[in-house]
């Protein structure tokens, strides 16, 4: 027997499932609220923050003690940095919907792909060293703008800082679902801290070749990462589900880029998605690759300088199709644009 909610006759099959995959607005919870409320989260900030002493954050584990602002890889010491902070409308339909996903760009990143699209985010470090209490001030003016959640971008090498802020930011009455916008290249301690905590997981499914990702990432073993992380993810939350107005309320999203030339990956990530997590898995596989970075500067990278033609992405969703999935997103709402930045301390604050 079909599910007996209603939902909005305008969200489409792949959202809904004809109700399958509808959650009442009214009965939903953040995860992190009931965690908060059982008195476990305080526990997950401190051994988040015991991380950074010794930094096993991500699985770069190069150990430095973050706690004195040392720093590794991921450049980043005791302070997240913020890039921006915003009312993004160039999300999925479900996470955008008609007033934006409260968008947090964090500076850094753990990995060195050759053909960053945000390279002045990633390996520039833009943006400002934020306190807890200042990122906790962001998520809540993003919440006052009216954005449907709380989107973490980049926040790989910051999860302990995220958790930190998030300890005081329900306390000033944050209530909206967070979405976990990753690349990946997370550590499996991370993402069983993030139990209980993220409602949304939107991991990007990169590579699955090792000498691929140790090319173009610098990153050997980012896919045994990111097959690590993403099924424990999905064992959290399992598959995306919506409201009645087709917004995301939990459960995975995977991204995946098509790149040029490197159709194989894309034909492995999603076999493995429909075999390893489910068919009913919520997929976005993305046409947008263009030569950015390295990729478009460096001539060693020429063979990925270009973008990708129509025949390879037709053959992408095919792929996908093929492996039995058929939650593929695509664009359905209409809806006008209403930017709305966010200030960002421009000095670093006391912690
Ligand atoms: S979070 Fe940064 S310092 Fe910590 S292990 Fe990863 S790259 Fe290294």
């Amino acid at each position: 027997m079909l599910n007996e909610v209603m939902w909005n006759s305008s969200v489409p099959l792949e959202l809904a499932g004809e109700g399958r995959f509808v959650i009442p607005r009214k009965e939903f919870v953040p995860a992190y609220v009931k965690t908060y409320e059982e008195g476990r989260l305080r526990e997950k900030v401190e051994e988040a923050l015991e991380l950074l002493r010794s930094c096993h954050v991500c699985p770069r584990d190069c150990k430095v003690n973050r706690l004195e602002n040392k720093t590794g890889v991921c450049k980043s010491g005791r302070l997240a940095r913020v890039t921006s902070a915003f009312t993004h409308f160039g999300e999925e339909d479900c996470l955008r919907g008609w007033n934006g996903s409260g968008t947090i760009f964090f500076a850094w990143c753990n990995l060195r792909c050759v053909f960053c699209q945000n390279f002045e985010t990633s390996q520039q470090g833009d943006g400002a060293e934020v306190t807890a209490s200042q990122l906790a001030a962001i998520m809540l003016q993003l919440q006052s703008a009216g954005c449907h959640n709380i989107n973490f971008v980049t926040p790989e090498h910051v999860v302990p800082q995220i958790l930190e802020a998030l300890l005081i930011a329900i306390d000033g009455g944050l209530r909206l679902p967070l979405v976990y916008n990753t690349s990946s290249y997370d550590s499996i301690d991370s993402i069983r801290l993030m139990d209980g905590v993220v409602d949304i997981y939107m991991p990007d499914f990169k590579l699955w070749d090792s000498q691929r990702s140790l090319r173009y990432l610098l990153a050997r073993d980012y896919p045994d990462a990111a097959r690590r992380v993403v099924k424990a993810m999905h064992e959290q939350v399992g598959e995306l589900r919506v409201d009645e107005n087709g917004l995301a309320l939990r459960g995975v999203i995977v991204r995946h880029l098509v790149m040029p030339g490197l159709l194989d990956d894309t034909g492995e990530i999603v076999r493995w998605l429909a075999e390893e997590l489910s068919p009913d898995t919520y997929v976005n596989v993305m046409d947008q690759y263009y030569p950015a970075w390295k990729a478009k500067t460096e001539a060693r990278f020429s063979d990925i300088n270009r973008g990708i033609c129509e025949s390879e992405f037709e053959q992408a969703l095919a792929y996908a199709q093929k492996a039995g999935l058929w939650r593929l997103d695509r664009r359905w709402r209409r809806v006008r644009p209403r930017f709305e930045f966010v200030e960002v301390p421009p000095a670093q604050g006391q912690i």
